[in-house]
């Protein structure tokens, strides 16, 4: 018999589960994939440690989930600092003294700002009430033609006067010569990947991959006294009031017979003709030197039910959604629902590990 039976190996089920061992329970963790680490799992081709799901940069400014990780793997100093390919002209991301310089030639924090000025006065933005309008009077028109429409459009699949104003906030603007696109105090890769650190987590632990947890439930569930479950919610009912959505992300990924393609681990395609978004070449997370070179290039996509579940949408009808479904899981007295799926939130890896610590703090003390 387990006190719990955890279903999804990704960050949130191995560090509940670590917590839960730590303090002497007995712990099963499933995961229907074939492997462990959920979405952050790497996977080493030609000796590159290449994000299967996606480029991840671990950043935080929690001090206490920081050290926590560390606990599992050795962080490296990698700091994200994308490039913007315009047809051919480079720009520096996020925006910065060095993306205003190339753009316009100013060369001092007081140039710039003038030129934002003067572009965000002739379009005339006082209430910015869109994506499209929150760009200009952020960094004038120039920026949100070249570096932020065509990007945001292929990302989101609709134009940037039908978005909210609120996506484009979290990129930082700064005049100063910054190239870090996070403002976070800690931020690193695990040397080695991710794989490695989840496989520390869980080290003890036993755990079964290619194992779903509803094609075996009943013979799951009399072994445990509770579950912890981080996959999809609505899954978890059966879609009974309906399925909630998600935006997906297809990856290409191809090895290349060259030690270095793009100089860089991530560059911005950002005009509308460009069918993906960007290209990830993973070797540089590690700062790799090895002959070949693995890249990714990323498509967005409309999701359909049976694809990978992505980006929770975060519009009125799947809040609502999940807020009846959420209804249903806080009346569960076995059961907790945690992590991106089982929250249908869309978390980075600090604040899902940040949740799965409270989680099992509140759990573990009954
Ligand atoms: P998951 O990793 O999805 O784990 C859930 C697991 O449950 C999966 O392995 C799944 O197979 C399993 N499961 C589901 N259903 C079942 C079932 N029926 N039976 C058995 N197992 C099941 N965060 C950052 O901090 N920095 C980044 O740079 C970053 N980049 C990202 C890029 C992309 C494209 C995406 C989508 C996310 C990114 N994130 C990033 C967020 C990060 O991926 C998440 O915070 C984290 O992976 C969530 O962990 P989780 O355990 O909640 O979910
Ligand atoms: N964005 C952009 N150009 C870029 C990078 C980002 O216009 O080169 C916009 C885009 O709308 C995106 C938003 O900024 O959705 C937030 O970017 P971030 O990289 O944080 O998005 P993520 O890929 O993490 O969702």
């Amino acid at each position: 018999m387990y006190d719990y039976l955890v279903v999804g190996a990704g960050l949130f089920g191995a560090v509940f589960a670590r917590e839960a061992v730590n303090k002497g329970k007995k712990v099963l963790v499933i995961d229907k994939r074939e492997h462990i680490a959920g979405n952050v799992y790497t996977k080493e081709i030609e000796g590159i440690n290449v994000h299967e799901y996606g480029a991840h940069i671990f950043h935080t400014n929690n001090k206490e989930v920081w050290d926590y990780v560390n606990k599992f793997a050795e962080f490296n100093r990698f700091t994200n600092s994308p490039v913007a390919n315009y047809k051919g002209e480079l720009f520096s991301l996020p925006f910065n003294m060095y993306t205003f310089n190339k753009m316009w030639g100013v060369v001092t924090p007081d140039e710039a700002k003038a030129k934002i000025e003067e572009q965000k006065s002739q379009a005339g933005i006082t209430e910015p009430k869109n994506l499209e309008e929150q760009a200009i009077s952020l960094v004038g028109t120039d920026i949100y033609e070249k570096l932020i429409k065509g990007y945001t459009e292929k990302q989101w699949g609709r134009p940037c006067t039908e978005l909210p104003a609120f996506i484009i906030k979290r990129l930082p603007v700064r005049y100063t010569f910054d190239n870090n696109y996070f403002n976070a105090l800690y931020q690193g890769i695990p040397m080695g990947g991710y794989t490695g650190m989840v496989a520390n987590m869980l080290d003890g632990i036993e755990v079964r991959t290619g194992t779903d947890y509803f094609e075996n439930k009943k013979e799951l569930d009399v072994q445990a006294k509770k579950i912890i479950y981080t996959g999809p919610i609505d899954a978890y009912y059966d879609f009974k009031l309906g399925t909630l959505e998600y935006r997906s992300v297809r990856f290409e990924t191809e090895v290349l017979d060259t030690p270095n393609y793009q100089g860089n681990a991530a560059v911005n395609f950002t005009d509308r003709e460009t069918p993906y978004t960007r290209i990830i070449e993973h070797k540089f997370f590690e700062f790799g030197e090895q002959p070949k070179t693995v890249i990714s290039r990323e498509y967005s996509s409309e999701w359909k039910p049976g694809d990978e579940p992505y980006y929770p949408v975060n519009d009125e009808k799947n809040g609502a959604l999940y807020e009846e479904y959420k209804k249903l899981a806080d009346a569960e007295d076995d059961v907790i629902f945690g992590g991106r799926l089982g929250e249908y939130k869309y978390y980075d890896m600090d604040k899902v590990i940040e949740s799965a610590l409270a989680c099992a703090g509140k759990e573990l003390s009954n």
